[in-house]
């Protein structure tokens, strides 16, 4: 009797599994940290045996943990950190060198030629993202160039190059299973999102054979089994974190939308069947499509400096003990006193764009005090989360013209999210209501939600919403006037930031 899903949650700085039953309950938890890598200012890497070695461990301890036998595991389902390549021998399974991971801008150079090259737009057109590091693509081909033998390797037909997810499935099946998912793949600007393959213009662009790549599948199938504690496992469901989040918190539909506030924030909005591209500066991207189905898609907006100013206050300027006090402290005052602060500590994301952009608070008078310029860093989330969901719904009625698509609520997850004065500020700024999730783990049970459907443990999205049970809900408490007079003195404070760096 199959009784459990359970789901690898791969992150940039751990690896997790967790074990979820048929109500969509946590049954065990396991997590094991693995360290990063900075061989050069701005260079990020992981060891990729590490990956693999403490998701491993981390699967192992959570079924040893819970009690559960390996036999009632219906299904594993991957979610992992995204654009984060590693590179293998096809023969020995030896990693080449460490993997790239997505922080990493060691191909800006890459990027800038790919941009004075002119393939800007067809890059856009091709894979709804903007020429940057950030993605696998200039990543490969920093391999290919750069690490000794991989060149050789891929013209003997010997080299293997993936995203975590595809490392994590090749290893566990010893080799056999040599795939990716939609949403992954979406993310390595070498993939077409309008026919979900690679693109042979952007591969010759880049100068990265086919071959060494895996084959691009739904997120939601039967992938392969492993052989794990005496049974034979299937894996059948894979999505990239974001992409996973959002389905773990049952956004299917266009307009549906969640916020994860972690050390960033990340805003993905589903637009149903339409690959649209953003005319505000918004990704487009894939979302987690279960096999059989038409690929469908998100808007993608991401805030660099998120919960990472509530860390700086506690420790840069030891305001706060811990994160969680940001919110007793920024209670202590009604409002910030006109007090504005702009984090925008390495320029500004989505929609703005300002790379040059440097952090600044404006408004101090002799009355600022600590608790104001807390809850400054608090609105500041809610307000670049709000910019954000501002250009969303101006995309979204484009694509949906005479048809109400745009974000009327708003999901949220991630470790600030715990903040209940920070869902408040969001609600009231963006107009719409805020609903924390009622699963503390979205990411993960969107990878166990896609392997769950796969193998028929769960019906179907239906089936999945009843589960997902009720989170907490915020309302607007503030008028549209109040709204209007606090944005405006937003954009001010950000026009002020942008200024100080013109000069
Ligand atoms: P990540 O997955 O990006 O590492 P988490 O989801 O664990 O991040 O969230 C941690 C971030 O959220 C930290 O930057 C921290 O400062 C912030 N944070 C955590 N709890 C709170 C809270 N109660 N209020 C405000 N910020 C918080």
């Amino acid at each position: 009797m199959k009784k459990y899903i359970l789901a690898l949650d791969e992150g940039t700085t751990s690896a997790r599994a967790i074990l979820f039953d048929k109500e969509s309950r946590i049954v065990a938890v396991a997590q094991h940290e693995f360290p990063q890598f900075y061989p050069h200012a701005g260079w990020v890497e992981q060891d990729p045996m590490d990956i693999y070695a403490n998701q491993y461990a981390a699967l192992t301890e959570c079924i040893a943990k819970s009690g559960v036998s390996a036999e009632e595991i219906a299904a594993v389902g991957i979610t992992n950190q995204r654009e984060t390549v590693i590179a293998w021998e096809r023969s020995t399974g030896r990693p080449i060198c460490r993997a790239i991971v997505w922080q990493c801008r060691r191909t800006a150079a890459i990027c800038e030629e790919l941009e004075r090259a002119g393939h800007g737009e067809y890059i856009r057109e091709r894979t709804g993202l903007r020429i940057d590091p950030y993605f696998s693509g200039t990543k490969i081909k920093w391999i290919l160039d750069n690490v000794e033998g991989a060149a050789a390797l891929a013209a003997s037909g010997e080299l293997m190059v993936g995203t975590v997810d595809t490392w994590l499935i090749w290893k566990l099946t010893d080799g056999k299973v040599f795939v990716t998912d939609c949403t992954n793949a979406s993310r390595t600007m070498l993939c077409n999102i309008h026919t979900g393959e690679w693109d042979d213009g952007l591969l010759s662009i880049l100068g990265i054979p086919r071959s060494i790549l895996p084959e691009i599948r739904s997120s939601s199938e039967v992938y392969g089994t492993f052989e794990c504690m005496g049974a034979n496992i299937p894996i059948a469901g894979i999505a990239g974190d974001q992409q996973a989040a959002l389905f773990g918190q049952c956004c299917f539909e266009a307009g549906d939308a969640k916020n994860t506030y972690g050390t960033g924030c990340f805003l993905l909005t589903h637009t149903g069947e339409r690959a649209a591209l953003s005319d505000h500066g918004l990704l487009t991207t894939v979302a987690a499509t279960e096999a059989g189905r038409p690929m469908e898609y998100v808007l993608e907006g991401s805030v660099f400096v998120g919960g990472a100013v509530i860390r700086w206050l506690r420790d840069e300027w030891k305001m706060i003990h811990e994160a969680k006090d940001s919110e007793y402290f920024a209670n202590k005052v009604l409002d910030t006193g006109g007090v504005y602060l702009v984090p925008a500590f390495s320029g500004l994301g989505a929609p703005i764009w300002d790379m040059h952009a440097r952090g600044t608070i404006v408004g101090l008078t002799a009355g600022s005090n600590k608790n104001h310029i807390i809850r400054a860093a608090l609105e500041a989330i809610a307000y670049q989360t709000e910019d954000m969901l501002c250009a969303m719904n101006a995309d979204l009625r484009g694509i949906y013209e005479g048809e109400d698509k745009t974000v009327s609520c708003l999901r949220v997850d991630g470790g600030a999210s715990a903040n209940d004065l920070l869902l408040q500020m969001q609600s009231d700024f963006s107009g719409v209501t805020v609903k924390r999730s009622a699963n503390s783990e979205a990411t993960a049970a969107g990878a166990a939600y896609l392997a769950g459907l796969a193998v028929g443990f769960w019906r179907d999205r239906e089936e999945l919403k009843s589960l997902a049970g009720e989170g907490e809900s915020f309302l607007p408490q503030i008028s549209k006037l109040t709204r209007a007079e606090k944005l405006k003195g937003w954009h001010r404070a950000v026009r002020a930031c942008r200024t100080f760096a013109e000069e």
